[in-house]
């Protein structure tokens, strides 16, 4: 399962614009706190959800990496 904090988030819009498989979509409504976060729309394109479970922390994860406000979170076992 791939998570967006939104406590975290800022809608900066990174994950959207460097994810290689265009996972992300921009929101077009602002959260409570007045970010447009982003949503997870596909989710089956994620390669690092995809991959098996012995590389999975090896694949890509470049959305966690790059997020300056480390609100993305890919969970192993969903
Ligand atoms: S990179 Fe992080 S802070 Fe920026 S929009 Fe994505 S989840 Fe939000
Ligand atoms: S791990 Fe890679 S493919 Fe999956 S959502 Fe993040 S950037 Fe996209």
């Amino acid at each position: 399962m791939i998570k967006i904090n939104d406590k975290y988030c800022k809608g900066c819009e990174i994950c959207v614009d460097y994810c290689p498989m265009n996972v992300f979509e921009r929101s077009l409504e602002p959260s409570e706190r007045g970010y447009f976060v982003p949503k997870v729309k596909h989710p089956e394109r994620c390669t690092a959800l995809r991959a098996e479970k012995i590389v999975k922390r090896e694949v890509c994860r470049l959305c966690e990496k790059l997020c300056p406000d480390q609100a993305i979170k890919i969970e192993e076992d969903c």
